[in-house]
């Protein structure tokens, strides 16, 4: 169970104490029941804002304390700015907005669902909600102190008055499992790497089974049978032994071909025997930020019964230096039956893509596969933290990912793949090398990937520079945004739910 506050809806009358955070638009525009809520408090509010020159540009913010006639003991306008420039996402930020104006000492809070249009949707509910909630997750689970006044968040909820309460808490139940899941993938992004080595991951994996999730778990014993050469080869420095959890939602009808996610789970990267310098390299418990997306959604498209059959795969390993660790120069088998020469042992996770897609795709022959992974720090390069980077064989899977990256602020940026990159990957050796160099690194990367998937559909996000050290935003105050899982959940419920 994530650290975050509770959201309860209630309708319009509910009672109010503690902080009451109300939104308004440019030119001070306030919502209908809004401005009944204000009126016993006459013209506080209008002088308080000329006094601060609050106008309701967006994101300026009006505190008032001890507003006269009110029963709050505080209450705080959030400015929305202009009307007509409110687009659907952004009901995600004004949750976050509204949460961030909420300090954790605060038992009583209650925000007005209402923008200066009108009432809230239950569906907007859910996203103001749901960006409340994610606004308040938080990372403490080892601070033995905590902050001073701060009460335990996940024992006191906010209030969101709406006008449709019942509708709204009917809707909040599938939106709030995508919150779960968002926060869940955080967890494990944010975990050191020596409570989550492989083999607790796969545990905390196998909880999904209480939500209907059939999983699947191979061992070492069973890769080697398999000829997972390539996956193998990865662990084989660690004192931990590596593992692949398959889940399986079988939501749809059956029969039909699975929507497949398959993601990166290098528990702690070290680089291997290319070591990685030592300044930073504690970011690397965060290389599993592919499978923990990969989870976080499971757990989601569970959590609402999704109807569409999905698998979601973890390679799970880590990359240690020891004396049986892989070399520059190895040659590994992929099950797929191509070899591999070992470059740099620090290009790592497309090694362990490349058996865990070959396997999904054979065994499960799925629709469609996307694979996570935080894989090159040449996408930060190229696109810094704000979009992941898209590869895709699929111009139409393409055009959807886009779509579902607008519609949930989680964006990707398509990347070029072509022979001529390919070539760059051919080895003197072996049938490919594990490095194409310092130029297009990522995108080198994905042409190994490639080289694994068939003609099935496929899309590779590198989301090297959103999964971890993630920018701070509205609904996100954690190192790890849990980035992905509202993306592939929009994926799933615009596309392949029809
Ligand atoms: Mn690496
Ligand atoms: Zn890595």
């Amino acid at each position: 169970m994530a650290d975050a506050r509770p959201v309860e809806f209630a309708p319009f009358s509910a009672p109010r104490r503690g902080i009451l955070v109300v939104f308004c638009g440019d030119s001070l525009a306030f919502g209908a029941a809004t401005t009944r809520f204000l009126r016993p408090c006459g013209d506080l509010v209008t002088k308080a804002a000329a006094a601060q020159k609050f106008t309701g540009k967006s994101g300026a913010v009006l505190d008032i304390v001890m507003p006269r006639g009110l029963r709050a003991d505080r209450l705080v306008v959030i400015g929305l700015g202009k009307v007509s420039d409110i687009k659907p996402v952004d009901m995600l930020r004004f949750g976050g907005m509204a949460m961030g104006q909420i300090p954790r000492s605060v038992p009583n809070a209650t925000v007005v669902g209402e923008l200066p249009a009108g009432a809230l949707t239950p569906a907007q509910a859910v996203d103001l909600a749901l960006g409340m909630r994610l606004r308040s997750y938080r990372f403490e689970r080892y601070k033995t102190k905590p902050a001073e006044g701060a009460l335990k968040a996940s024992t006191v909820a906010v209030t969101i008055a709406v006008r449709q309460a019942t509708a709204a808490r009917r809707a909040w139940a599938a939106g709030r499992g995508l919150g779960e899941g968002v926060m869940l993938a955080r967890d494990l992004v944010n975990e050191p790497a020596n409570v989550l080595f492989p083999k607790e991951f796969a545990r905390r994996a196998m909880a999904l089974r209480k939500l209907g999730v059939d999983i699947d778990m191979l061992g070492e014993p069973q890769m080697k049978r398999l000829g997972m050469g390539a996956l193998i080869g990865v662990g084989q420095g660690s004192e931990h032994d590596s593992r692949i959890v398959v889940m399986r939602w079988n939501g749809g009808k059956r029969g039909v071909a699975p929507v497949a996610f398959v993601g990166k789970g290098v528990c702690f990267d070290t680089g291997g025997i290319s070591i990685k310098p030592a300044s930073g390299m504690e970011d690397m418990k965060g290389d599993m930020g592919g499978a923990a997306c990969v989870v976080g959604l499971m757990h989601a498209i569970a959590a609402r019964k999704a109807g569409v059959n999905v698998i979601g795969a973890i390679g799970l390993v880590e990359n240690m230096p020891d004396g049986r660790a892989q070399r520059p120069g190895d040659i590994v088998r992929s099950m797929s039956g191509q070899t591999i020469e070992i470059i740099n042992t620090d290009a790592e996770g497309r090694l362990v893509l490349a058996d865990v897609l070959h396997y999904v795709n054979k065994k499960y022959k799925p629709r469609v596969m996307i694979d996570l992974a935080t894989l090159t720090g040449a996408i930060m390069v190229a696109l810094g933290q704000e979009y992941a980077g898209l590869f895709c064989n699929d111009d139409t899977l393409a055009t959807r990912l886009t779509a579902a990256g607008e519609a949930t602020g989680e964006k990707v940026w398509r990347m070029p793949l072509g022979k001529e990159y390919d070539k760059m990957i051919d080895s003197k050796f072996a049938d490919m090398k594990n490095t194409g160099g310092r130029h297009g690194g990522a995108i080198t990367a994905a042409q190994f990937l490639q080289r694994f998937v068939g003609r099935t559909p496929w899309a590779h996000l590198d989301i090297a520079g959103t999964a971890l050290g993630s920018p701070q935003t509205e609904i996100n105050k954690s190192w790890s945004a849990g980035w992905g899982v509202r993306l592939l959940d929009r994926l799933l419920a615009d596309v392949y739910e029809k």
